[in-house]
């Protein structure tokens, strides 16, 4: 059994992976969310028996406050968990921008609080599996994975090495800016989103079309660009973690493993909360997915947007599909409407407010529970 767990994490992600003997399951994490997840992450470490509390991996995809600031909160501004262990950690740092190994007298994350981090990043197993080295795949190399005990597989599509490199002239900005403590913040998304104002008038395919079809405007950010996206697979189940990663990145790395064919997943978290900014026709149709994954309660980004869910919709392979958001919002519960599900061969499922959204994978399908 592979279970599958997205935390509620505000706007941002906070993953639970379990695999293996359900009572005593290895388990990773991917991201932590913000500040206040990483609070809720901690009770829920500590209420698990104390040799439940080891991990065989966590996983800080990128720089953004909304998954790397609960692993502040969590570990390490908090004293220790009894009992708490992660056989490696992966997270780029400074150093790794470059393709090199962090020595602490030079590793700077450019922030007080980021010296915070380095310093307990220093005493942490940090990108052990990659000899201490950076957690990306190099262009024209075949990707890199690694393999866990119980039989769990991780390939690293993505980032590349140069879009590490890119992140460089931004680190100290980005660094800062994840580190600073939540504030009101309206973002530039937010003020020039157009808004999908015909949304209730889908009547019919064509509309959704349309609506799928508006304007893509990319993403331009270096700290999303430099998202670690992995490829999970276990016993025949495949699911694809995307952080906040590019479209196109992700359609070149999913093309690259699968060698041109549509990959088949059971399970796609797609990137960056939903935004319209990354997901384009080309990634959907690289694929062959029956459950469609979102992390986010809208807040700050107002995620997902219309547009991308309605291009799920639209270019999905495969039919009918799921689509799973790990907590009811404002911005999502309008796809919960029967005469769209059945228009549109889709399925809904929402998370909990307590435990977001978990989800069951067995023979490399979705257990209806
Ligand atoms: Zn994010």
């Amino acid at each position: 059994m592979l279970t599958l767990q997205l935390l509620p994490a505000r706007e941002g992600d906070a993953i639970w992976v379990r695999w293996g003997s359900p009572d005593a399951p290895y388990q990773m994490l991917i991201d932590m969310g913000p500040e206040e997840t990483g609070k809720e992450l901690r009770e829920r470490i500590s209420a698990l028996p104390e040799d439940q509390r080891s991990f065989e991996l966590i996983v800080v995809t990128h720089i953004d406050r909304d998954h790397i600031g609960g692993l502040l909160s969590c570990l390490v501004d908090a004293e220790p968990i009894p009992g708490f262990t992660t056989k490696d950690f992966w997270f780029n740092g400074f150093a790794h921008l470059d393709g090199l190994k962090p020595q602490d007298e030079f590793e700077s994350m450019g922030a007080i609080q980021g010296e915070r981090l380095s310093n307990w990043l220093g005493t942490q197993n940090w990108n052990k599996l990659f000899a201490g080295g950076p957690v990306c795949r190099e262009n024209k190399l075949p990707l890199p994975y690694r393999d866990f005990e119980g039989g769990m597989r991780l390939t690293v599509l993505g980032p590349t090495a140069r879009r590490l490199s890119d992140l460089k002239p931004v680190w100290r900005k980005e660094v800062e800016a994840a580190l600073r403590k939540a504030q009101k913040n309206i973002s530039d998304e937010g003020l020039e989103r157009m808004g999908a104002n015909s949304i209730h008038a889908l009547n019919d395919k064509e509309a959704l079309l349309r609506l799928a079809e508006q304007q893509l405007t990319r993403d331009n950010s270096p700290a999303n660009a430099s998202s670690i996206v992995l490829l999970l697979e276990y016993k025949d189940t495949r699911i694809l973690l995307s952080g906040d990663a590019f479209s196109t990145d992700l359609k070149e790395s999913v093309q690259l493993f699968s060698q041109g064919q549509p990959l088949e997943l059971a399970a796609f978290k797609v990137p960056h909360h939903g935004s319209r900014r990354n997901l384009c026709k080309a990634l959907i149709e690289s694929v062959r997915c029956p459950c469609w994954l979102i992390s986010t309660d809208g807040s700050r980004f107002q995620h997902p947007d219309d547009e991308a869910v309605a291009r799920i919709l639209s270019y999905s392979k495969y039919c009918p599909i799921t689509v799973g958001f790990n907590i009811r919002s404002e911005y999502n519960e309008k796809w919960s409407n029967d005469d769209w599900r059945e228009r549109f061969s889709y399925r809904t499922t929402y998370g909990s407010i307590e435990d977001g959204l978990i989800l069951k994978f067995q023979g490399g399908a979705l257990v209806d529970s």
